[in-house]
């Protein structure tokens, strides 16, 4: 894989862009965006070799789509329509029933494999990306019967040779679990971060009070809001559904409380201390 076209040069397109280059030193990688500045900005970090532009995209070996998931949504039939016959063309977008659909029918189907590497941080854009970020991560890939199998080796090839372990998923699976195992986290913290500015107007006060606690909890509310926007939007009832169980827990703790019942809330959290040996698991 030569020539690699990556469409999004940020935190994941960049952080792709340093591990494969650094395995293939041979690769010519291409970036493509939608604004000079964040191209000139990413061949500045060196996350590139070359700016390209959507009409290059005969050319490519390979393409990674790595924008926000309405954006993959619009694009990726026309980056297909343009994809050679041996050209591959994977998407790192968090949800995955929208964009395996909207090509479900396109003849250069079996060009396409659909993925969703779980690694990533808080931070966007080009200057986010970081090396070895894939290192011992998961990478979902879904319906890889329906990629040619000469370009699916290619691709676990490559994701392989930077760390990451493949898990396979059909697409409405993947946006089942990954409403409960990320979109609810995301929500749950902006949604903290907002009760406790509201509360808190005195940012000085949040500023000199806030532990180490309260930053990690909050981490995620310094994420991107156009990145997350259309996550939700596309996997709406998934997260509402995950939202209904969360406030329902929020509202039993809230009656136990106003009952007194303190022993039921130890009890709660004790049981759900049980975490700490699912995380050992995966840490
Ligand atoms: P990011 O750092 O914000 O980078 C996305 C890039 O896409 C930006 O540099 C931006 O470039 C471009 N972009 C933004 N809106 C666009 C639009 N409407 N049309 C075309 N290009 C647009 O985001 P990211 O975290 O790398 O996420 C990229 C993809 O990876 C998303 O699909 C996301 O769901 C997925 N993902 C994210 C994480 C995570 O933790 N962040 C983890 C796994 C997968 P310009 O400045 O030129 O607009």
């Amino acid at each position: 894989m030569k020539n690699i076209y990556i469409i999004g040069v940020g935190l994941i397109g960049g952080s792709l862009a340093i591990d494969i280059k650094k395995n293939n030193p041979e690769a010519i990688i291409h970036g493509i965006s939608r604004k000079q500045a964040t191209l000139d900005e990413a061949l500045s970090l060196n996350l590139i070799d070359k700016k390209a532009t959507l009409d290059d995209i005969e050319n490519a070996d390979l393409v990674i789509i790595s924008i926000p998931v309405d954006a993959t949504v619009k694009l990726l039939p026309s980056i297909l329509d343009k994809i050679s016959d041996s050209g591959l063309v994977v998407d790192a977008g968090s949800t995955k029933v929208d964009i395996c659909k909207v090509v479900e029918n396109h003849p250069k189907r079996r060009n396409f494999l659909a993925m969703h590497p779980i690694a990533g941080t808080e931070h966007s854009g080009p200057s986010a990306a970081i090396p070895n970020l894939f290192i011992g991560k998961t990478n979902i890939v879904c319906e890889v019967e329906k990629t040619t199998f000469k370009l699916q080796e290619k691709a676990l090839k490559l994701f392989g040779d930077i760390g990451m372990r493949i898990r396979y998923m059909n697409p409405e699976a993947h946006d089942k679990h990954i409403a409960y195992m990320s979109h609810l986290s995301h929500i749950s913290s902006f949604m903290l971060g907002k009760t406790v500015i509201e509360k808190e107007k005195n940012e000085r006060d949040i500023f000199d009070m806030a532990g180490s606690g309260f930053a990690s909890t909050v981490r995620l509310a310094k994420s991107s809001p156009e990145m997350w926007t259309p996550i939700f939007k596309q996997n709406k009832e998934n997260v509402i559904e995950t939202l209904k169980e969360y406030i329902d827990n929020l509202n039993q703790f809230k009656e136990l409380m106003e009952k007194d019942d303190f022993e039921e809330v130890y009890n709660e959290m004790k049981n759900t201390n049980h975490i700490k040996q699912i995380l050992n698991g995966i840490a």
